[in-house]
């Protein structure tokens, strides 16, 4: 069966003003895998989703294509109501709103009040922590906890793609294994993953297919398998001799 491409990117750069972050950058995601841009500081990572998103928009070019529309030109709000959500870098939930009240913020566009339920449910199953703290304010959640309450905020758009910003960011190691633990789950459930990371090693163990950035361009694309097992990208992005 051919592969289903859900987002294209093609030959896209943005600029920063004269600063050029991302170079004609290509990839794409099918429908149901796990994809991670992995790289380092300043790799244009975040820039990537903030253009996909619609958060960034004046200094794009090339073409961004969502089930085969082109949507670099479009609005986030547009964006996020075609299926496309984000979980941005630094977790940012509203911290003084309860955890529900986080989570009803990601189900705003929705109307059905039985659809609304089964995704609180959904969420709930996949972060119990969550269920027992839902009248706590967002801002007094750990750090692992305020990124579970992200994920499970994108969540409740009911997205068919979602894209997550360095997950891993600031969290103690037993915190990451238990989010990328999750986000094996939500894949299995048939969710369609982007996933940009530092964290190479943890992306790639989830990952189906990986693209690594260097300063803005793309440097090397490959099953995650490959890339787990290429010895310059062991050496120089995993940090095993
Ligand atoms: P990190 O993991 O540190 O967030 P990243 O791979 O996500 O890195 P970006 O945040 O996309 O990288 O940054 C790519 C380049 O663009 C960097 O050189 C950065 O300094 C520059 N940049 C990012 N945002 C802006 C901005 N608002 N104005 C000017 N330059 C920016």
């Amino acid at each position: 069966m051919a592969a289903n491409k859900i987002l294209e990117v093609v030959k896209y750069s943005y600029y920063y003003d004269q600063i050029c972050a991302v170079r004609e950058l290509s990839f794409y995601v099918n429908e149901g895998e796990v994809v991670t841009l992995i790289g380092s500081n300043g790799a244009g990572k975040t820039t990537t989703l903030q253009a996909i998103s619609g958060l960034i928009r004046s200094g794009g070019r090339g073409e961004i294509k969502y089930m085969g529309k082109n949507i670099e030109n479009l609005p986030p709000h547009k964006i996020s109501g075609m299926g496309i959500a984000q979980c941005l870098e630094g977790r940012q939930v509203f911290s003084h709103l309860s955890v529900k009240e986080n989570l009803q913020m990601g189900a705003f566009t929705k109307k059905k009040k039985k659809g609304i339920a089964d995704d609180f449910e959904y969420v709930y199953n996949l972060f119990p922590r969550l269920k027992e703290r839902e009248d706590q304010m967002a801002g007094t959640l750990s750090g692992g906890e305020q990124q579970m309450l992200a994920v499970g905020r994108a969540l409740m758009q009911r997205p068919k793609i979602l894209m997550m910003d360095e997950p891993s960011l600031g969290l103690a190691p037993i915190v990451i294994n238990e989010i990328f633990q999750t986000i094996k789950k939500i894949k299995d459930d048939g969710m369609t993953i982007l996933l940009v990371e530092q964290n190479s090693q943890a992306a790639l163990t989830v990952a189906d297919r990986g693209y690594i950035m260097e300063t803005g361009v793309l440097r090397l694309e490959d099953t995650a398998e490959n890339l787990l097992n290429n010895d310059i990208i062991k050496k120089s992005y995993l940090g095993i001799e």
